[in-house]
């Protein structure tokens, strides 16, 4: 049985939370507040962790920094706040993904197995290193891609971009993230960096560059790849 651990203080939300996980068969725990969620955290060792950026008692981004110290339990952020500076925080902080509030049940389930089935997934697996979409394949190990047949020709620097993405599939990744992953800089002035790279790689492996379908931008947060 898959354990979530609920981190929320409307009492309301986490209700209706606890019953639509239960009817699904997962096995539930709710936390009220920060030093609560860590303790539980601690004894129960939850599957995946669900949490309220605002707590009463402590900064969800706090508590993110917390888990992190000692566990890679994947965590799916619920955030009420429209501001992405938060949000940003909070996946730089180890958060796997964010779900603004209010969001839909079917939403947020669909999040939840997708945090899940990540980290189910064995990356020493030789398959996982060939990514196969409709319109081009790429193999990791070879550091080939292929599109309608013919080799596409990518820069070491479009390689490592493209693969920090194609091995997290649907998962948000933070443009403070992969200018510190490609360049080892952080400064949010290079994002520049970020936006000539990707716009190359859609020339190169989009159908429609314009309107990318594999390489999404999420405004002001960083880029996901949808596989
Ligand atoms: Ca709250």
């Amino acid at each position: 049985m898959t354990r979530v651990l609920v981190v929320e203080d409307d009492p309301q939300l986490v209700r209706a939370l606890v019953l639509n996980l239960q009817a699904r068969h997962y096995g539930v725990d709710a936390a009220p507040d920060g030093v609560t969620a860590l303790r539980l955290a601690a004894a129960r060792q939850p599957d995946v962790v669900l949490l309220d950026l605002g707590l009463p008692d402590m900064d969800g981004v706090d508590i993110i920094r917390g888990l992190r110290g000692w566990s890679r339990v994947p965590i799916l952020v619920l955030s009420a706040r429209q501001g992405s500076d938060e949000k940003v925080a909070a996946l730089d902080a180890g958060a796997d993904d964010y779900v603004t509030k209010p969001f839909s049940m079917n939403e947020l389930l669909a999040r939840l197995r997708a945090a899940v089935r990540r980290t189910e997934d064995t990356p020493a697996d030789p398959a996982a290193a060939l990514v196969e979409t409709e319109d081009f394949t790429l193999d990791l190990a070879a550091k080939r891609a292929v599109r309608d047949g013919q080799d596409v020709r990518l820069t070491p620097t479009e390689w490592h971009l493209l693969e920090i993405l194609v091995t997290s599939p649907g998962r948000l990744i933070t443009q403070k993230h992969l200018l510190n992953e490609v360049w080892g800089v952080s400064q949010s002035s290079k994002t520049n960096y970020l936006r000539v790279y990707m716009a190359q790689l859609r020339r190169k492996l989009e159908r429609d560059p314009s309107h990318p379908r594999y390489l999404i931008t999420e405004p002001g947060m960083g880029y996901r790849f949808e596989g």
